[in-house]
């Protein structure tokens, strides 16, 4: 990944901060750095904002909320950052934990009351590994509201956005101070921009089939359900560069997306009571752990797919999130009023359905754990209507990125930050550690939206004359 020399870089225009990626990172990024009074322009490779951002279920988590207040959880950033660290075994940077946990519930405030998204918090489902109920949404629950509700902020807050328009080269001083990138017009003409401060927000390498290879050869083969945009350019010019990066082979799988339909069915759907089964109707891991470790023995199981069993009661519960809905429209949940009828809908042997059920509800009712560690204590025993989704296992984004600093500033091998090039979402480093197992949900957006926001003002700040 090249890096122009500045002496032979001539800007035709310039912005004070300009931002490389206009998903969730990027365009709040962009709103910080505008609310601190600079010109910023957003560069985005596509025709329209969108990324992963656009795909995901847009679920942010944030702890001391006011959302969380009205309906009475109890949370704090401490206590977030706890979960964490326990999910990702102590793994990442405490002080990045420390700043994301603590940045997050105020941003999202901030991005309510000032620019009127509406989230509120979900309350009837705890993620695994989250010890208080922190997930927020925007009404649907969908990405795809979430980028259109930033994209109209963004605008209405005064930033330029300019699309089609991929990042090809940074320039840069010896020094690795960024004077500018090179950008390429689906025309393959070329555009100059100069920076005084430079945000990548271009998300991590998941859509880079080679770099995928290299750092998660357990997905090299899976299905890659996020961004196909997301190339790793943020970690090849930072390498280029003499930035340091951490835990590349970090990511997050996911063990339920429907197949071969393609849409992600809620976790909610197994931690409710629910479980997954292979064609042959055997259990075969513990669907408590989280929905990231669940890809890997998922793509184990014959034909590289699962069945996740749950009941109507469960399905209402995921029927809040847009993805479900639209799998129930795509007739998709294989519903039956008995065992035997799931079983011939899904074509497993109905005696290893009926023994599995079985199995699991006497589990529930004795509180005991299972062969995997799953406690199935307190759960309530799956009722008719049965319902049951085939899905599969898919990489969504990876983890690993740039090392940043709290201030999001780009970090070399040594410590020292870079002159003036910063990170955001999946960009950076994020707080998941070296494996898969190391997600806590929401750690994705956590990083676009806390880190984002940080970047914005820290870029602006170095970008803004001294008044
Ligand atoms: C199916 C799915 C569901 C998910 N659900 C959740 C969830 O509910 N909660 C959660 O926390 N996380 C979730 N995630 C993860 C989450 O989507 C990401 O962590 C987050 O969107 C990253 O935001 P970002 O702004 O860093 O990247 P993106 O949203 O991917 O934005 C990066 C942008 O940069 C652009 N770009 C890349 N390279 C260039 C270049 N060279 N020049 C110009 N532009 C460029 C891309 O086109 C893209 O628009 C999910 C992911 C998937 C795939």
């Amino acid at each position: 990944m090249s890096i122009l020399p500045a002496a032979e870089f001539a800007a035709d225009i310039s912005f004070p901060v300009v931002i490389v990626g206009a998903g969730a990172a990027g365009l709040i990024a962009a709103l910080a750095a505008r609310e601190a009074g600079v010109e910023v322009l957003v560069i985005e490779r596509d025709s329209t904002p969108r990324g992963s951002t656009s795909l995901s279920a847009g679920l942010i988590p944030a702890a001391g909320t006011r959302w969380q207040r009205a309906v009475g959880v109890e949370d704090t950033a401490e206590a977030f950052a706890a979960d964490i660290l326990a999910k990702a075994h102590d793994t990442p940077d405490p002080a990045m934990v420390a700043m994301a946990s603590a940045m997050a519930g105020p941003t999202l405030e901030w991005l309510a009351d000032q620019h009127g998204l509406d989230f509120s918090v979900i309350a009837d489902f705890l993620y695994p590994g989250h010890s208080a109920c922190r997930m927020h949404g925007l009404p649907k629950r969908a990405g795809a509201e979430l980028i259109e509700a930033l994209a109209a902020a963004a605008e209405r807050a005064g930033v330029t956005v300019l699309c089609d328009a991929q990042v090809l080269k940074l320039a840069a001083e010896a020094d690795g101070r960024i004077v500018g990138v090179v950008v390429q017009r689906p025309d393959g003409g070329t555009e100059r921009i100069g920076c005084q401060a430079l945000v990548l927000a271009c998300n991590g390498y998941g859509g880079n089939k080679v770099l995928v290879a290299q750092h998660v050869p357990e997905l090299a083969e899976a299905l890659y359900f996020g961004h196909p945009g997301n190339q790793g350019e943020a970690i090849l010019w930072g390498e280029a560069l003499g930035a340091a990066t951490r835990h590349l082979s970090g990511h997050q799988g996911h063990g339920s997306v429907a197949h071969p339909a393609g849409i992600l069915i809620s976790w909610a759907t197994l931690t409710e009571g629910g479980f997954q089964i292979n064609t042959e109707g055997q259990r075969f891991h513990n669907e408590s752990l989280g929905y990231s470790e669940a890809a890997s023995p998922v793509l184990r199981q014959p034909g590289g797919v699962a069945w996740s069993v749950f009941d109507s009661r469960i399905g209402l519960i995921a029927a809040q999130f847009e993805d479900f809905r639209q799998a129930e429209a795509a007739g998709i949940v294989l519903r039956a009023p008995d065992v035997a009828g799931l079983a011939a809908r899904m074509r497993v042997p109905v005696d290893a359905l009926a023994a599995t059920m079985a199995e699991v509800d006497s589990l529930k009712v004795s509180g005991g754990t299972d062969r995997f560690g799953r406690s199935f204590a307190g759960v309530a025993a799956l009722q008719p209507e049965f319902c049951a989704v085939r899905v599969t296992g898919a990489l969504f984004h990876t983890q690993g990125g740039l090392s940043v600093d709290p201030r999001t500033r780009v970090l070399r091998e040594n410590g020292e930050p870079l002159p003036n090039m910063f990170a955001a979402g999946g960009a950076a480093c994020g707080v998941s550690g070296p494996d898969a197992s190391g997600y806590l949900s929401g750690n994705g957006l956590l990083m676009a939206t806390a880190l984002g926001r940080q970047a914005g003002i820290s870029a602006a700040a170095l970008a803004k004359p001294a008044e």
